[in-house]
């Protein structure tokens, strides 16, 4: 036994008869791949459904650029109707599959609410935060995994900078000015070094605060930064960020979290207006509801992807436990690169099943990681060799833009606008912290009720619950970044979105 199992062919069918009904839940990395090559494979041979909550797939790996300014945020999304055409794509969150009737139910932004019935199933709804009993991180911390909290924080540090400048208490402004980031993997270590390049930019035109320390604390409980990826690449990060200031503190993390100030385990006190939780991932909450057997969280499935005891659904990316073969079986890291390959491999293996091509076995040897420190620093390590500086950083950004699905020019214009006529270090403010809780449930989705006298058929209780604990969340939850000077009424924002 290979560990993969026999499809339940679907019989050829007249053009009369209906097409089977392909449904790929998520559109990030591993679900677009596998819509891309469903298309591909089975065009006008099969009905391809994508259901999303959002209306684009984000490339994940550039929002560090957003967060600082050298891309605008439009640019990491790009459109699902445009890159998925012949697809059915559908704006919701999916918040319950019925393996049993073959349905699959989303709300959609509006509170709408839909199915549709599937005879095969690709399930790749990716991951979430991962929340520690950390006092005080749910209420203070905001994470790093969207849009709007990428614009959320590009904002807030701008903010911070400009509210220091006007302040007159130094201990404000040494408040103000400290940032502390929790999770030294790739994205916590690429925020923290890119926002000091950032902050450290923003003070050069404020001289009230040349002479006020810009601190940036970086922590985890690892040994080291990176600690996930080839010591060379930690090597270079830690170099780099030392470079730009940035406070390495290994093996420490957060005891605590207060307003405006954060305790750390070594029981020192450091006050701050700032803390961006970036420690882990875990899969999407969706694949607990499931009731199938996890590992970690995420959904144990063959080597061929599909479900064991259920064919007709494969699971990939973050999401799924796929054996990595290079590893003794252990499941694949959470990235970008296996998701897109199993992304790939989900399409075939389904095409297979309706009887197109042959199955095959998810094998897969790591091509080596890219992290983008900003400006003309990177880390590569491309089949193994350790590169860093400028060639790195033309390696990384010549790799994002060979697997971006498309907006590659306009990412390549703002890199050059970037390099050419400097940063924009403006903030609208548009995104509050209370508008991005870390505690986000992807069950409950923000629903805008724009139509009052459309209810929703039935709304499970869960997802009730859930937004009134989010809407009581963002009733308490104070302001990290909207503190005294912050000179916008409280009142005149809203509390939390209405619930439908
Ligand atoms: C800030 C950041 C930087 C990263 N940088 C790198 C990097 O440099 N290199 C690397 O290899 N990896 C990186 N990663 C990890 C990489 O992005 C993930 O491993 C990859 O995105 C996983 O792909 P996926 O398809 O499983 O999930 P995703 O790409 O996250 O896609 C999941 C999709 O499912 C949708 N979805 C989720 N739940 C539902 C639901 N209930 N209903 C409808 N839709 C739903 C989401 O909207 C999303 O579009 C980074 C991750 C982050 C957060």
């Amino acid at each position: 036994m290979d560990g993969t199992q026999r499809f339940p062919k679907i019989p050829h069918r007249t053009r009369s008869e209906r097409l089977p009904r392909i449904v790929v839940v998520g559109a990030g990395f591993s679900g677009h791949t596998a819509a891309k090559g469903l298309l591909r494979r089975l065009r006008g041979r099969a009905r391809i459904t994508v259901i999303d909550q959002r209306d684009h797939f984000l490339y994940l790996p550039l929002l560090p650029e957003v967060a600082v300014g050298t891309l605008e945020p439009r640019r990491i999304a790009v459109s699902l109707a445009e890159s998925l055409r012949g697809a059915d794509i559908l704006l919701g969150t999916v918040d319950h599959v019925d393996i049993d009737e073959r349905s699959v139910t989303w709300v959609d932004p509006e509170g709408g609410r839909g199915q549709v019935q599937y005879d095969r199933l690709v399930l790749a709804a990716g991951s979430a935060h991962k929340l520690l009993p950390i006092p005080g991180v749910a209420e203070y911390a905001h994470g790093f995994r969207s849009l709007p909290e990428a614009i959320y924080l590009r904002d807030h540090l701008v903010r911070q900078v400009e509210l220091a400048s006007a302040s007159t208490d130094p201990a404000e402004q040494r408040a103000r000015l400290t940032f502390v980031t929790v999770g030294a993997g790739y994205t916590g270590t690429e925020v923290a070094a890119q926002g000091a390049a950032l902050t450290s930019l923003l003070v050069k035109s404020r001289p009230a605060l040349h002479d006020i320390p810009i601190r940036w604390l970086l922590l985890d409980l690892a040994p080291r930064v990176l600690p996930e990826l080839d010591r060379a690449l930690s090597r270079t990060a830690a170099r780099v960020l030392r470079q730009r200031g940035v406070e390495i503190h290994t093996e420490q993390s957060i005891a605590e979290a207060l307003p405006g100030k954060v305790r750390l385990t070594t029981g020192e006190e450091v006050t701050t207006r700032t803390l961006i939780w970036c420690v882990g991932v875990r899969p999407d909450p969706l694949v607990a509801d499931l009731g199938l057997p996890t590992d970690k969280g995420r959904l144990i499935v063959g080597p061929d992807l599909g479900v064991p005891g259920h064919p007709e659904i494969i699971a990939c990316g973050d999401a799924a436990a796929v054996p990595d073969h290079t590893r003794g079986g252990a499941p694949t890291a959470m990235t970008a690169q296996h998701a897109t390959r199993q992304g790939r491999l989900a399409a075939r293996n389904i095409a297979a099943s309706l009887g197109y091509g042959r199955r095959r076995t998810y094998r897969h040897h790591d091509l080596g990681f890219v992290v983008e420190l900003g400006g003309a620093d990177a880390a590569a390590n491309p089949l193994g060799v350790p590169i860093s500086g400028l060639t790195a950083t033309i390696i990384a950004r010549s790799y994002h833009l060979l697997s971006m699905p498309g907006n590659r020019v306009r990412v390549a214009m703002d890199w050059l606008l970037d390099a050419t006529t400097g940063r924009q270090t403006t903030q609208f403010g548009i995104v509050r912290g209370k508008h991005v809780p870390l505690e986000a449930n992807r069950l409950a989705p923000q629903i805008e009720n724009t139509h009052p006298e459309i209810r929703p058929r039935k709304v499970p209780q869960r997802i009730e619950i859930a937004q009134r604990r989010q809407a009581a969340r963002n009733a308490r939850t104070p302001d990290l970044d909207a503190g005294p000077g912050d000179g916008v009424p409280r009142s005149r924002f809203p509390r939390g979105r209405r619930a439908v």
